[in-house]
């Protein structure tokens, strides 16, 4: 009895954790998602909620519904290969809205989403790992790069500073890469 109830604190304790882990970035991403929603004019009132649970890849759309049909999908003038549900179409707001525009729209919701997440928790990441004087820099080289990261291919470029509300601005300032790609090193 006694055995199984330390067991049964020591599991949940644990589940907790992993938990706390993945409400942080799931919390990240919802206000991130959240605040893009607010903006655009593609998503119906309503549906903010569901749109929010899509683009932050909580749930798919596009895996669950009623698949559109050929026909239906010439009538919204789409792709007839693309793979489409009537779930997603239903939190689009139709009025006034090109069909193609808003899915564009919606998918680059849902990478931005991703991306900003991932650049917040690096830093939240760095600025745990305490002190440094000076971050480096590396930029990718490849079709995704934007300008700013190709002309600082393969150079290593250092920002001397120890806040990373200044390392941040930097990259504000100038990288405009979507995903978001650099990558970073902390230097004493
Ligand atoms: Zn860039």
């Amino acid at each position: 009895m006694i055995i199984e109830k330390i067991k049964k604190i020591l599991g949940s304790g644990g589940s907790n954790n992993t938990q706390n882990k993945t409400t942080n970035e799931e919390k990240i991403k919802n206000r991130i998602a959240k605040g893009m929603i607010e903006e655009s004019s593609f998503i119906k009132k309503g549906e903010h909620r569901k749109a929010i649970k899509h683009i932050t890849g909580e749930i798919d759309l596009l895996k669950s519904g009623q698949p559109l049909t050929l026909n239906e999908k010439k009538d919204f003038n789409l792709n007839t290969r693309r793979k489409m549900t009537h779930d997603l179409i239903n939190i689009i707001e139709m009025e006034g809205t090109d069909l193609n525009e808003a899915l564009k729209e919606i998918d680059r919701m849902s990478l931005v989403t991703r991306s900003k997440a991932q650049r917040e928790i690096h830093f939240k990441g760095i600025s745990e790992e305490g002190l440094f004087k000076k971050v480096e820099l590396m930029a990718p080289n490849d079709h995704r790069a934007c300008r700013w990261c190709k002309s600082r291919n393969k150079k290593i470029f250092t920002v001397k500073t120890s806040s990373i509300d200044e390392i941040e601005e930097v990259i504000n300032e100038n990288c405009t890469c979507e995903p978001w790609r650099i990558a970073m090193v902390t230097k004493v």
